[in-house]
């Protein structure tokens, strides 16, 4: 669904307009100076169009000072959201808070919508037009608190939506969608057959039949997946040498349809750079990963003791991702992909409210602060999830994290949250 954010000063009506659109007085409280919500995102709905609001109106300024935190407010909003409607008190007018918001929201592509508030009365229109002077186009002359002006502010509103959400993915229906990756001979086809019944395995491969990759229904361990693009799996071109940049754009093409990615590899090799490449790919992809050792009945006690170090040296950047160990041929294991499948999806689809992941950060910051740098602390003002699949932070602070920093956020994001199957995404935002 596409977000639409809620920004402005402390008392101007954001909480107002947010119980005008959601069309109930109930829902939120009033702008109280120190009241945190937990709840910031409401599905609303006009004319039949579906949609996120966001209320910023829980972030109240702090020791950090009002234009500080409505700035910060502002910036979130971007990140988070397809429109900003950016709200103004017109019996006010501008202040020196609002022009410094307006400076933020004129660098944003995304649409702003400068809406006067509190025009109860015909006679307080010419306070809106006033607001012309921010430079952020026509103000909307509303009164939130009777609902004046709002139903042609949402009419513009859900005109100027995208139509697919520059933040939030698509809705997928159906069974969950799985890439089956791996080089030439590691068994990619095998374990097709194996899961898909060797009866289905033989896909007609006629001049003139569609070249369209091809997804499939499989079914393991009672699960139904789709496995998408098994047609260059059935088809077993083996690509000449020379031929690895189509072998990746395949794998690139699978990926960008999938949602989660079994990459194989073969036991009996070394883990080889194009064993690494692919799985480069799925991380570039954001998909979730799940790794699965094949050709296990030939794996004897010597090579599984090599296999070990190798895993620990070459992927240890992906020891997030389940593991399991698999024969193809035999089919022996291959039920216990259903699980690692299940868990690397759940992590992948995984959304921590603002208030808690919020309340975590604090917690490690307190825990283990970011080292002075020139007597300097770089502090985090504010973090939110901004996205799942892959689940995806935006870290606002005060300066550069370091990198060992990062990497400690990283690791404790995990563990508490044990996201293990999905690579994460931590974003930063520097204020000065
Ligand atoms: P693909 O190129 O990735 O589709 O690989 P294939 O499925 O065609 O497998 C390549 C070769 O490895 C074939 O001879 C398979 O029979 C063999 N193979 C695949 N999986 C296994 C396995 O688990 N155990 C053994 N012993 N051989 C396997």
């Amino acid at each position: 669904l596409p977000v639409v954010a809620i920004v402005g000063r402390p008392n101007v009506g954001k909480s107002a307009l947010v119980n005008r659109i959601l069309g109930r007085r109930e829902a939120v409280v009033e702008d109280t100076p120190g009241v945190t919500r937990d709840r910031v995102t409401y599905p609303a709905e006009w004319n039949g169009t579906r949609f996120s609001l966001v209320d910023t109106g829980g972030w109240e300024p702090d020791a950090r000072g009002l234009d500080a935190s409505v700035a910060l407010q502002a910036e979130v909003a971007i990140e988070l959201c397809d429109a900003v409607l950016f709200v103004v008190d017109s019996r006010v007018g501008p202040t020196a808070t609002d022009e410094h918001v307006v400076q933020l929201l004129r660098r944003t592509d995304k649409p702003v919508f400068l809406v006067a508030n509190k025009v109860d009365d015909v006679v307080l229109e010419p306070e809106a037009a006033q607001l012309w002077s921010l430079g952020l186009g026509e103000p909307h002359a509303v009164s939130a608190l009777h609902g004046r002006g709002v139903a042609d502010l949402l009419d513009k509103v859900i005109a100027g939506l995208p139509e697919e959400s520059a933040v939030a993915m698509p809705k997928l229906t159906g069974p969950r969608r799985v890439a089956l990756l791996g080089r030439p001979n590691v068994g990619k086809s095998s374990l097709l057959n194996k899961a898909a019944g060797e009866e289905r395995a033989v896909v007609s491969d006629l001049a003139g039949t569609t070249r369209d990759p091809v997804d499939e229904q499989v079914e393991i361990a009672g699960r139904v997946w789709t496995f998408v693009d098994t047609a260059g799996i059935r088809r077993r071109v083996h690509l000449q040498k020379g031929a690895d940049f189509y072998a990746s754009l395949r794998t690139a093409a699978a990926l960008e349809k999938a949602e989660v990615a079994v990459v194989l590899i073969d036991v009996t090799q070394e883990i080889s750079d194009q064993d690494l490449r692919i799985i480069d790919l799925v991380l570039e992809s954001g998909r979730a990963l799940v790794l699965a050792f094949n050709k296990w009945d030939l794996l004897d006690d010597d090579r599984r003791r090599y296999l070990e170090r190798e895993i620990e040296q070459d992927l240890a950047h992906v020891d997030w991702a389940p593991r399991v160990n698999i024969s193809a041929r035999t089919g022996r294991h291959l039920e216990k992909l259903v699980p690692a499948l299940e868990r690397a999806l759940e992590s992948w689809d995984t959304r921590i409210p603002t208030a808690k992941f919020n309340a975590f950060v604090a917690e490690l910051v307190q825990e283990h602060p970011h080292p002075l740098r020139g007597g300097k602390q770089p502090k985090i003002l504010f973090g939110t999830q901004v996205q799942n699949r892959p689940p995806t932070f935006v870290l606002f602070t005060s300066g550069f994290l370091d990198p060992g920093y990062r990497r400690f956020i990283q690791r404790r994001l995990r563990e508490r949250y044990n996201f293990e199957g999905t690579p994460i995404v931590i974003n930063m935002r520097i204020r000065e």
